[in-house]
């Protein structure tokens, strides 16, 4: 598993995320664990190293 920090889209406050990085392509819908909004989260791998990292307000 591959631990990526970002921040939040909603509150700025840096969270921490839980990554496969034998999956190329993932996305996920995990809430923000300091204000519970819904982060859309979009990752890929190549080689397994992250190569793109996106979260967003879900629905944006
Ligand atoms: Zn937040």
């Amino acid at each position: 598993m591959y631990e990526h920090f970002f921040q939040c889209p909603y509150c700025w406050e840096e969270i921490s995320f839980l990554l496969d990085s034998s999956v190329s392509n993932q996305t996920y819908v995990e809430d923000c664990e300091v204000c519970c909004n819904p982060i859309e989260i979009s990752a890929h791998f190549n080689d397994r190293e992250l190569t793109v990292f996106e979260a967003r307000e879900l629905g944006q």
